[in-house]
């Protein structure tokens, strides 16, 4: 099943090019804070996806194109993320990652902040007049089930419960300016694009077997296979759950292949995963200073 969250907080499951509207389903979705509603129904979904399923049948299809695509889980409470993990992408961009040299099993993870989502109907907004370089990060993410605390790897991927795509923008770092913590870099509004929706693991052959590709405007940047990946999805869960617990919806960015590099205002991102799905945002300066220039 692809499931959608979609214009004030109503929720869709998507076949083709039509989705259903299902918010009759979850009668806590809704925009009030915190909008928690897809975890909770991720952590219930073995008893109520039948209700998801008569909700869908009851209900008048409209395009996919009419309705404005937000985060399929507006408001994890965790969103972690690996870093590197493809071998051809250590070291591809030298001085200007903190990563350089190591591997994603020595570094473990790190963290993005929730407010940093944005749906497939968002923009990817950048600092006003920055001078400094943004990348793009094309991953698989995972979307976790059940509650995973100190989780061997044989029992990991039982904790699954589907698959997005994610790009993990990235502020870089530059000789001679202070170096601000990776997680403030990767967490400014909108540097984190997921979804277009969020499909069950069912769905998903093989999650260890997908291609993955990013394009900038018309160029393919990224292209490269989930079987590349250095730390594997029961790898992550066993890492990430003997630090902290994961709970229903957390979100595991898998890491980035090679080929990043730059976006700038102007520019259309897409992301394309298959099995998983695909989608676009634009890139513009954000129109207002911060108070805190970047
Ligand atoms: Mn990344």
């Amino acid at each position: 099943m692809r499931l959608a969250v979609f214009d004030n907080h109503r929720v869709g499951v998507v076949e083709g090019d039509t989705l259903y509207d299902v918010t009759s389903a979850v009668p806590e979705a809704g925009p009030q804070w915190p909008p928690v509603y897809m975890s909770r129904l991720i952590a219930d979904w073995a008893t109520r996806r039948p209700q998801i399923e008569a909700a869908r049948h009851a209900s008048t299809g409209v395009p996919v194109a009419s309705v404005t695509l937000l985060p399929p889980n507006p408001c994890p409470v965790h969103v972690f993320a690996a870093p590197v993990n493809y071998a051809r992408h250590v070291g591809e961009i030298g001085a200007r990652s903190v990563s350089a040299g190591k591997s994603p099993n020595e570094m473990c993870f790190f963290m993005k902040a929730t407010a940093s989502l944005v749906g497939a109907g968002g923009t990817i907004v950048l600092p006003k007049d920055s001078a400094r370089r943004f990348d793009h990060e094309s991953e698989l993410a995972v979307v976790i089930g059940r509650t995973a605390h100190h989780v061997p790897r044989a029992q990991a991927m039982a904790h699954v419960f589907g698959y997005t795509c994610l790009m993990d923008l990235t502020m870089r770092i530059e000789p001679g300016i202070p170096q601000e913590e990776r997680v403030t870099r990767k967490s400014f509004e909108s540097f984190t694009p997921f979804g277009p929706f969020l499909v069950t693991a069912d769905e998903v052959p093989n999650p260890h077997d997908l291609r993955n590709r990013l394009w900038v405007n018309d160029e393919l940047r990224q292209d490269a296979r989930t079987s590349s990946l250095i730390v594997d999805i029961p790898g992550l869960i066993e890492m990430i759950s003997s630090v902290c617990t994961l709970y229903p919806g957390d979100v595991i960015a898998t890491g980035t292949p090679e080929g990043v590099g730059p976006i700038e205002a102007g520019d259309t991102v897409r992301i394309e995963i298959e099995h998983v799905g695909a989608m676009s945002l634009p890139v513009r300066h954000a129109e207002a200073y911060a108070p805190r220039r970047f």
